[in-house]
């Protein structure tokens, strides 16, 4: 995949990159290592306030990185806004959390003294995706950088100008040269990077055969790995929930980020009794949604980040109708009405779609939808429910709907999924640790958790 900004709402080649040879790339590590030498030994508060500051320039400059964004993958404006808000909220959390979170641990034991010490490994590289360019960085970075490692960023191939923007936001902000570095590098030269024995550890998020093959070169080496893969959440809605917020959720749990969000929810599981109810109200919301430019501010959805992935969506709803399901709106990409606009019409734009009663044992029933497709399934009760929602090789996340706690407690305990989320939709929170199991990947960001990931968790045992 060449290195290069291809607007997706045009298809214009905005600027392209020629990747780092493997020489470069043994340069910039060792840059990156002998800048771990000096900044493990910097104080956390040191580091807080290059991390404050490099809030603040997100801050300051969100809009410009907004529109880098959306000129980039194509998100609405007004969310890649948001977007570099919330990347510099986990700034300020982990500047504001990390010196309590990694401080010495005392156990008592048969010593005189025993504790735990947590320690930077070195260099860790994170390898991200495109969707949310700035958000799936920051999250790494910053509790990384916190913990006193140095990173080096490989970014999908198509936001190189986000991932530039990224290291030139943590030199401004004040962080040592080599202390976080973008690698401007295609997917094949990843394992190159795992076997050099100066890089400690690996974080990846994308799909699962990308985790896969870095997982498998990094278990080669003996190195820790966090995965944040795919998934196919489901959203599933009891006879007792609140209908009305239920529906006006299930459009934004769908419909983020153009429908490409790890964790928008994938497959709506709807008890009989309110499901005609349900789904006829969907549709009316879907009907509302604007397609079209996404740095227009009216525009609710905007074009999918490739030709490549819109080609395999509708590849996917197709074979969805051949079946057995049924479209109960959307489905053909010719038909979005923005493509009658000239400049759009070369953009990856695909319709708000809704696809019913799919055979739940139906191969393409358990895969991931990456775009505004809706999986609508029905279900008698709530134990169809679990056995469906469960029937997937994902368990990123899941969002249930419901007033009765029993029912409420039945789905926190049985849902298999790094999250469950009860009346509302399953979102990141930098205070909340985020992850998922089976294909899913293993691991944990934010909260305490995500930044003991790379770290040594030393035992101290004193007589
Ligand atoms: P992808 O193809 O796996 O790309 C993600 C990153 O991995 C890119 O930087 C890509 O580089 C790189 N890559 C691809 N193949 C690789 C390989 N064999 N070895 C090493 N690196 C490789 O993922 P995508 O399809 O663009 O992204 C969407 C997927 O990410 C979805 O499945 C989504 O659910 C998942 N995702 C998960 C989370 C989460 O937190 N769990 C968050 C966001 C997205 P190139 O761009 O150069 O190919």
């Amino acid at each position: 995949m060449a290195i290069a900004t291809i607007n997706p709402a045009t298809g214009e080649t905005v600027k392209t990159f020629e990747p780092l040879s493997n020489e470069e790339i043994s340069l910039r590590i060792e840059m990156a290592e002998q800048a771990f030498t000096a900044y493990r030994h910097t104080s956390f508060a040191q580091r807080s306030e290059w991390l404050h500051a490099a809030a603040k320039l997100l801050v300051d400059e969100r809009e410009h990185f907004g529109k880098l964004m959306t000129l980039e993958m194509g998100k609405p404006i007004a969310a890649a806004i948001a977007e570099v808000e919330k990347s510099a909220w986990v700034c300020r959390y982990y500047a504001d959390h990390a010196a309590e979170f990694l401080a010495d641990r005392e156990i008592g034991t048969d010593a005189s003294r025993s504790f735990v010490r947590y320690q930077p490994l070195g260099v860790v590289l994170a390898v991200m995706p495109w969707n949310f360019p700035f958000w799936q960085v920051f999250r790494f970075a910053a509790p990384a950088l916190m913990a006193g490692n140095v990173g080096l960023l490989k970014h999908a191939s198509n936001v190189p100008q986000s991932a530039l923007a990224i290291e030139d936001i943590l030199m401004r902000a004040g962080f040592p040269k080599g202390s976080f570095q973008t690698l401007l590098i295609g997917a094949n030269q990843v394992e190159h990077i795992i076997n050099d024995d100066r890089v400690k550890a690996a974080t990846l998020t994308g799909s699962e055969a990308a985790g896969a093959s870095l997982a498998s070169a990094a278990g080669k080496q003996i190195k820790k790995t966090v995965l944040e893969l795919g998934g196919s959440d489901p959203f599933i809605v009891l006879e007792s929930a609140d209908l009305e917020a239920a529906v006006a959720t299930a459009v934004t749990a769908r419909m983020i980020n153009n429908g490409q969000s790890c964790i928008a929810a994938k497959r709506f599981i709807v008890q009989e009794s309110i499901a005609d109810t349900f789904s006829q109200k969907l549709v009316e919301k879907y009907q509302a949604l604007k397609v079209g430019d996404p740095l227009n501010p009216e525009t609710d959805i905007g074009p999918l980040a490739t030709p490549t992935i819109l080609h395999d969506l509708d590849a996917q709803v197709q074979t969805g109708l051949r079946e057995g399901g049924k479209l109960l709106i959307g489905g053909d990409p010719q038909a979005v009405p923005t493509k009658s606009i000239v400049a759009l019409q070369h953009g990856n734009f695909y319709p708000p779609t809704i696809l019913a009663d799919l055979p739940p044992e139906s191969a393409i029933a358990q895969e991931e939808f990456f775009g505004p497709v809706a999986l609508l399934f029905r279900v008698p009760d709530i134990e169809a429910a679990i056995q469906l929602a469960n029937r997937t090789p994902f368990g990123l996340g899941a969002s249930a709907w419901s007033q009765v706690p029993e029912e409420i407690e039945r789905l926190i305990d049985s849902i298999e999924a790094g999250s469950v989320f009860i009346n509302g939709m399953v979102k990141s929170d930098p205070r909340l640790p985020f992850g998922g199991i089976k294909r899913s990947g293993y691991g944990r960001e934010l909260g305490v958790e995500g930044i003991r990931e790379f770290v040594n968790i030393k035992t101290v045992w004193m007589k």
